[in-house]
């Protein structure tokens, strides 16, 4: 079967997950058929898509129609013949009880067309027991949803042990066109990826307070601002669910052997119903307490040291045993965790050494199997990280938050590409974009660039806040932070050949601040621009307060940050930033065709232009001196000839750039 032999996909269970499922895979186009074990129970589903689809309408993220054709494509049914009996795929959202899917594989084995292909949200059960139950095990697959499915944009896409190549490639299809980003785990292990990582770091986070190693405010103010996580690990535990993360513990401790014991005190929070959040009450109180309250100031470098050293343990399981290469690791835990950073390149940045001598020294004091290092992490700590140094795409430069491409006629592409986190700009993208304009520089085939952001929401929509607040509240830190941005930015506006931005969604602090420094910006209707730092109680830092007024003058430049409002790109070009405005659609190719054509420019004069204008901004006459001792460079160069001859011939000059 092939994706395009799919139109009619049933979702089994309208709860939590089949409902939010059931809406993903309709709005994508496909016929949907919810059931859940009786009318109430689908109908509340039901309903609960409808709220949903007005919420996105409401949003303006689809039309009223697209609301209206969605909910049609849904039919919600009790009987389980006709649920199954004419659909190419089951996705199945039942309780996560091994019964209760046993009872449901079986029957549905029976109804179900021969070639329609068994995928289930399972979170911890073995995706390998499970297709045992049914004469397809080969056309039964893991496809694991993150809650929200409507906003979450992970799907572990699992293979059980009988899983076909062939269905892993059609269900991880069908994740990608209904918009989700799909990672492929080739082993049914507990947890997948997603959990395999969060989990025992919960359980270490747990294993360090129930030892006294550690308390509570130190390991939650090191997870959430030493190392950028979106949430302290108690205040993560508490979110999820102490019940959940335990059962999920237990399983991987029946599974994966003693290194995964749960710690004393998550197994007293089950035992005294403090489960989190629903309870009211977990690793912090939210009844009669202010709640998670993450303190800044308490990071500990032992309990970050502790907690990268088993992360990397578990990095190491996971990629020795095969079941995911390093980027998809980091590509998981970034879209289902929020993660700024993968764990893989968090554990290789600090070094891989240090790590496997704290898990040695651990287990040595305390003998307990968790601390056991796993032989592939010795092994990689040999080699100096998990990513293979090795592995190059020809030009020598690997990058992780930004693309460079070249799309033809001496035209360089610098692609932004954090979509998942709306490109916003981290201290790593920072890194790798000077070394991008560097690398461009550099390269004589290329005299024009063009700066774009991966996919259709955001140019950049700013700076990654997450990861910023992983430099904590420390004001060095944040100066420097600031700093490297200024230089970066300075760098690609005094880079000596045009830069065209092309700007599509979000355009917003420190993107804005980005784009400012492109010599040209080109940006569709849809998108929004704006500098908002100062409804933060914060101010542009990355160059803005100085460079934006050279753009549009201090009046506006002023109101811009001032206001901290949003404009459309209409307003932008009225003010002057943006030079032309097109449609949504047309916005690659007027970007690109804008950069093909500065490249086909005279280089040396562009540069003398750009330097002699960029010299004159604080200083006229210095400006004016330096566009002099340009134009009589000027005289001496073949380009001029070209240029002079061309214009008398009426030809198209070919600049050498001599
Ligand atoms: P839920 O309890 O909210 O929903 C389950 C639904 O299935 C209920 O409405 C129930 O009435 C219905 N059901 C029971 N027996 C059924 C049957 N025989 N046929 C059809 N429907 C039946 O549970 P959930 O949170 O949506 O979880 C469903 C699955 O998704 C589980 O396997 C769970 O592990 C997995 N999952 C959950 C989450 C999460 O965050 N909640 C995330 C990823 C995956």
């Amino acid at each position: 079967m092939e994706l395009d032999d799919i139109n009619t996909i049933a979702v089994l269970g309208a709860g939590n997950m089949g409902h939010g499922i059931a809406e993903v895979v309709a709005l994508a186009g496909y016929d949907v058929h919810l059931r859940d074990i009786n009318e109430e129970f689908v109908q509340n589903g039901y309903d609960q898509i409808e709220w949903s689809l007005g919420k996105l309408a409401e949003k303006e993220q689809i039309t009223d129609e697209e609301a209206d054709a969605t909910l049609e494509r849904i039919t919600p049914l009790v009987d389980l013949e006709e649920a199954v009996g004419s659909v190419d795929v089951v996705i199945e959202a039942v309780p996560e009880k091994m019964e209760i899917k046993r009872e449901v594989y079986e029957e549905i084995d029976e109804y179900a067309p021969e070639h329609a292909i068994f995928a289930t949200n399972t979170s911890s059960l073995s995706i390998t027991d499970l297709s045992e139950f049914t004469d397809r095990r080969d056309q039964f697959c893991g496809m694991h949803f993150f809650n929200p499915p409507v906003r979450m944009p992970l799907v572990e896409v699992i293979a059980g042990d009988h899983t076909a190549e062939e269905t892993l490639d059609v269900i991880e299809a069908l994740a990608e066109d209904v918009d989700k980003s799909p990672v492929r785990v080739h082993r049914d292990t507990p947890g997948f990826i997603v959990n395999r990582i969060l989990v025992p770091l919960m359980n270490e986070a747990s294993w360090l307070v129930s030892e006294d190693e550690s308390t509570i405010a130190e390991v939650d103010s090191t997870t959430k601002y030493g190392l950028g996580q979106p949430m302290g690990a108690f205040e993560l535990g508490d979110q999820v669910g102490n019940d959940v993360s335990y059962h999920v513990l237990e399983y991987m401790h029946e599974v994966l052997g003693d290194a995964y014991e749960p710690a004393p005190l998550l197994a007293e929070k089950v035992e005294n119903e403090e489960l989190g959040k629903k309870t009211g009450k977990g690793f912090y109180d939210y009844e009669d307490g202010p709640g998670a309250e993450v303190p800044t100031d308490q990071q500990s470098d032992f309990v970050k040291r502790r907690l990268l050293a088993s992360m990397a343990n578990e990095v190491a399981k996971l990629i020795g045993n095969d079941v995911a290469p390093p980027e998809s690791i980091d590509e998981a835990v970034m879209l289902g965790g929020g993660w700024p950073d993968g764990p893989v390149s968090v554990v290789d940045e600090f070094g891989l050494e240090p790590l496997l001598e704290e898990l040695e020294s651990a287990h040595e004091a305390t003998g307990h199997e968790r601390y056991a290092p796993a032989d592939y992490l010795a092994e990689r700590a040999e080699a100096g990280g998990f990513y293979d140094g090795d592995e190059d795409d020809g030009d020598g430069v690997e990058f992780e938050t930004i693309r460079v491409e070249y799309p033809g006629d001496m035209v360089g592409h610098i692609v932004i590409d954090r979509p998942h986190r709306m490109n916003t700009i981290s201290s790593q993208l920072l890194e790798e974009l000077s070394e991008a304009v560097d690398l461009l520089e550099d390269d004589d085939g290329v005299r024009a660039i063009l700066l774009t952001g991966e996919g259709e929401k955001a140019f950049s929509a700013g700076a990654d806040v997450q990861s910023m607040a992983a430099g904590g509240a420390d004001p060095l830190g944040a100066v420097d932070l600031s700093k490297q941005g200024q230089d970066t930015f300075g760098k690609l506006e005094a880079c000596d050949m045009p830069v065209v931005a092309g700007i599509d969604g979000y355009c917003l602090g420190g993107g804005m601040e980005l784009a400012t420094c492109a010599d040209i910006r080109i940006a569709s209707e849809r998108s929004e621009l704006g500098q908002p730092e100062l409804n933060l109680g914060l101010i542009p830092g990355w160059g803005g307060t100085q460079r934006l007024s050279h753009i549009v003058g201090e009046g506006r430049a002023k109101e811009i940050i001032l206001t901290a409002d949003r404009y459309d790109a209409e307003a932008m070009a009225d003010y002057g930033f943006v030079n032309e405005v097109v449609g949504n659609d047309e916005l690659p190719e007027a970007a690109l065709e804008m950069a093909t054509k500065l490249a086909g420019g005279p280089p040396i004069a562009q540069r003398f232009t750009k330097t002699a204008m960029l010299a004159g901004r604080d200083d006229t006459d210095a400006g004016l001196e330096l566009e002099a001792a340009a134009f009589g460079h000027l005289m001496a160069t073949d380009d001029l000839m070209t240029g002079i001859t061309a214009f008398m011939s009426d030809d198209d000059p070919e600049f050498e750039g001599k």
